[in-house]
């Protein structure tokens, strides 16, 4: 029996108040407690690597257990996360989560809005917030904006309006021409996905070779030529601004200027890179020409830090946005006033009808910390990972797979072995250093060698960390193969 179950309602076993509890003091006290766990945690961050999850951990879930629910997520739930929170976690491309979180969380639940359209303040605060985004990436006034689950979810958003203005019956009658879209070698997958999604299909995406790293736009301007002649329609061209592989740019200028030249939609997957741009020089750089985009997908769940989930879509065009989503059957006809106002609704602009308030996480991080201190965090990371890279090749035998161009670097503990051996010592690092709590790298594979991979989106993360971790690394190469 859990510390708020129905008592003085035995008889009938219906507690009086409800859904609520019926003692709110001994609620409150609870609830303390558990803000006082989540702060530990934080605080304690560094001393809680990710740990191997326990094997019985399904059975302690098991529902109708009650009990001392804040001893059990203490117990069960705080030392099973995802091994994000910790310094040396630079695995995938994941964010750390900041403490402003658990204010904003409180906040949100405390207000239970529903974000997808009538007249109240979680809206107003999520436009203000899409708004702030629109002028860091530079894109123009009247761009028009939706927060999503993550930068997937924003992908399939853009594309749909990108899709809808190259295929005008499309929302009536489903996609009638073959659709054509580019997109460097490196794209990250949701880009297939969201082609998938929509009816495009990802064999009409074509991976346009890189040259230096960058998509190489003569090729582009041939494959859509090519296209066009065999009687397809080119719609789309998605830049990258941060490849999840390696961390490059493509050169969005350049991008831009054939998306003019050929009317083809540009859309900018920057889903932690379009962040370089309240970056410090030389990694602002990166994304210039970023607001000449017709649509960008972005997370905040990544390079700024708040925590899951929290992605966002912009779209320069809020006429091609509408046009793509909007839809208000008789259930939900706005009105002048009352709660039915508010216009414009963020459900005419985006799948979801009903979604939960994630911009409040991204407004009350900057009014806590100040946008400079996102600047600075994300500019410390670019030169943890220089750092990291200088590192790797002033170690004997590990060799970078390509120079670091921001917050990513990856690399080979062993270069002087032959690939099949590289590829299971740095497999075997990886794993042992995750299980082990010395550090987290992901892996990924170039030139066929399967390498490890340093993503860093991580406010904890500090020079020591970088040194200790190469440390390791080296110590673990070095011993491959002495001893067996
Ligand atoms: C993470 C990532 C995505 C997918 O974003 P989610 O927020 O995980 O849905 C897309 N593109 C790139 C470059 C990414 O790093």
């Amino acid at each position: 029996m859990s510390k708020f179950e129905a008592k003085s309602g035995a008889k009938t076993g219906v507690n009086p108040e409800g859904l609520d509890p019926q003692d709110w003091d001994a609620f409150r006290a609870e609830a303390h407690k558990m803000l006082d766990l989540a702060i530990d945690q934080m605080i304690e961050a560094r001393d809680r690597p990710w740990q191997v999850v326990p094997d019985d951990l399904a059975e302690r879930f098991e529902i109708g257990q009650g009990g001392d629910v804040v001893a059990r997520i203490n117990a069960d739930v705080l030392p099973n996360h995802g091994g994000n929170i910790h310094p040396r976690y630079w695995g995938w491309v994941q964010g750390t989560g900041l403490a402003s979180d658990l204010i904003a969380s409180m906040a949100a639940v405390a207000v239970n809005a529903n974000c997808g359209g009538r007249h109240h303040g979680a809206n107003e605060m999520e436009r203000v917030v899409i708004d702030w985004t629109r002028q860091k990436m530079g894109m123009p006034a009247g761009a028009s904006g939706v927060f999503t689950t993550g930068t997937s979810q924003a992908t399939v958003i853009a594309f749909q309006a990108a899709r809808v203005r190259a295929d005008t019956t499309v929302r009536a009658k489903g996609q009638q021409a073959r659709l054509t879209a580019y997109a460097g070698a490196g794209v990250h997958n949701a880009t297939k996905k969201g082609l998938e999604v929509l009816g495009v299909g990802h064999e009409n995406l074509r991976l346009v070779p890189l040259v230096e790293g960058q998509m190489d736009a003569a090729a582009l301007r041939a494959m859509i030529a090519e296209d066009r002649a065999a009687g397809a329609t080119p719609f789309l061209v998605v830049g990258t601004a941060g490849s999840v592989d390696l961390g490059l740019f493509d050169d969005l200028e350049a991008l831009a200027d054939v998306a003019a030249e050929e009317d083809l939609w540009l859309h900018v997957d920057g889903a932690f890179g379009a962040w370089t741009r309240i970056a410090e020089a030389p990694w602002r750089g990166l994304t210039d020409g970023i607001g000449r985009a017709d649509s960008i997908a972005l997370d905040f769940h990544k390079w700024m830090y708040v925590s899951y989930d929290c992605g966002l879509c912009l779209i320069a065009d809020e006429g091609a946005h509408r046009a793509a989503f909007a839809a208000r059957p008789a259930y939900l006809e706005g009105a002048a006033r009352g709660l039915a106002g508010g216009e414009p609704w963020f459900c005419d602009y985006g799948i979801d009808l009903s979604r939960g308030n994630r911009a409040i996480k991204v407004w009350t991080a900057l009014e806590m910390f100040g946008e400079a201190a996102f600047s600075q965090a994300i500019s410390d990371n670019c030169r943890l990972a220089a750092q990291m890279g200088a590192l790797v090749t002033a170690t004997p035998k590990m060799a970078l797979a390509r120079p670091v161009v921001s917050n990513v670097c990856v690399f080979t503990a062993r270069a002087d072995l032959a690939p099949a051996a590289q590829s299971d010592l740095n497999a075997q690092i990886a794993q042992d250093m995750q299980e082990d709590g010395t550090a987290v790298f992901s892996t990924t594979r170039v030139d066929g060698i399967l390498m490890l991979r340093a993503a860093i989106a991580n406010h904890r993360t500090r020079a020591g960390d970088v040194e200790a971790a190469i440390a390791a690394v080296a110590v673990r190469a070095e011993a491959f193969g002495a001893g067996s």
